[in-house]
């Protein structure tokens, strides 16, 4: 790939298919792959990434809003898009663009309900979400009735999927909360299934519970992290690519003298004769401050730098001494070394949370 010559995000899409079919490797041969597209792909480009996944045979799509799912549609997007957290004054662009609700509560189906009658619809795709110890979205065990009752004689909507979230499918402590969480959706799923009378597809997994626990495939699985090269493990990361790389350039390099300050509110003070590189990134980037003050290192030629001092809206200072580079020189902020797992980890987060925030400001290129 060529040399950075401004900070960009760097995408390859040869290893997002490499990590797609990594995933898939896992399956059962019949169970559909949903990709979780959400928050433009986990902090990449959501149509891109959807294009591409497409054409190497992705089942269904999934993002959080409305508005994610419209872009999708906009960019070409053409396979089936679950949205998991709709919100009802969007529902008619929802039923506009084609998109699938996930319908969580009462107040919800009702509302969906209503957003179908007024727009004409007939057996529109839903997917009902069950609460199964997450306690975050989801209808409860004992709401099946009640969405049954809403159903009668009515053909407005057809389940398309019903589906649960698992709360913690990375961590091997919480085993038994995780398969008391998949034995109650078993449950669920055979009362729903009597009383609806036909059979929609049913998923709980995430990328974890993928790797964790493959006696819960079900019909489909949901994969968001997996596909951009992380699994909250050590060894299946090692077969997994990072799809991003996040890189920058050496804005200018300063020499310091002893007991001289850099930066804002004189955070970092030189012990003795320093040599520091200004980096043309900052909060404003996804960098917060949370990076800053020696705990963080970014790779320049090959040799880790401290980000040092505090960490300002457009700009990172970075301690270069005895690093043989210069003004203009590629700096990798992480991909290869360190991780965005590594570096997320020094400011005690986790790679979902820094990918995911590399704002828009900083320019995507793909490699393929
Ligand atoms: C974000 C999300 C996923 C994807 O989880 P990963 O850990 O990234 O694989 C799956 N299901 C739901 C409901 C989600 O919100």
């Amino acid at each position: 790939m060529a040399k950075a010559s401004e900070t960009v995000l760097e995408i390859d899409l040869n290893n997002l298919e490499h990590n797609y079919n990594y995933l898939r490797s896992k399956l059962n041969s019949d169970t559909k792959f949903l990709a979780v597209v959400k928050a433009y792909a986990y902090g990449s480009d959501a149509v891109k990434i959807a294009l591409k996944l497409e054409a190497i045979g992705v089942d269904y799509f999934a993002v959080a809003y409305v508005n994610e799912g419209v872009a999708l549609r906009m960019g070409g997007v053409k396979k089936s898009i679950l949205v998991l957290h709709p919100q009802s004054v969007n529902f008619d662009k929802l039923i506009e663009h084609c998109l699938e609700p996930s319908l969580y509560s009462p107040k919800i189906l009702r509302e969906f309900l209503e957003a179908t009658k007024r727009n004409g619809q007939k057996d529109y795709p839903v997917h009902i979400k069950f609460n199964t110890g997450l306690n975050r979205l989801g209808f409860w065990e004992n709401d099946v009735d009640y969405i049954m009752d809403q159903l009668k004689e009515r053909r407005d909507i057809r389940i398309t999927s019903i589906f649960s979230h698992l709360a913690a499918t990375e961590d091997s402590t919480e085993k038994q909360f995780t398969l008391k969480q998949i034995d109650t959706f078993t449950k669920i799923v055979s009362d729903f299934e009597e009383k609806l009378g036909y059979s929609p597809l049913k998923h709980i997994l995430n990328t974890s519970g993928i790797i964790n626990y493959p006696e819960a495939n079900f019909d489909m699985v949901r994969s968001g992290i997996g596909l951009y090269g992380f699994a909250n493990d050590e060894e299946i990361d090692s077969q997994l690519k990072p799809i991003a790389t996040l890189k920058t350039i050496i804005s200018q390099i300063h020499k310091i003298e002893p007991n001289e300050s850099v930066g804002y509110n004189r955070a970092y003070t030189s012990e003795g004769y320093r040599v520091t590189a200004t980096l043309p990134l900052g909060h404003a980037d996804g960098i917060g401050r949370q990076y800053g003050k020696g705990k963080t290192f970014v790779s320049v030629n090959g040799t880790l730098a401290p980000i040092i001092g505090n960490v300002c809206m457009d700009m990172i200072m970075v301690d270069i001494t005895g690093i043989d580079c210069k003004e203009g020189d590629e700096v990798i902020i992480f991909g290869g070394n360190p991780t965005a797992h590594s570096f997320a980890a020094t400011a005690n987060t986790i790679s979902y949370e820094l990918i995911t925030g590399i704002s828009q400001r900083i320019k995507r290129v793909f490699k393929s």
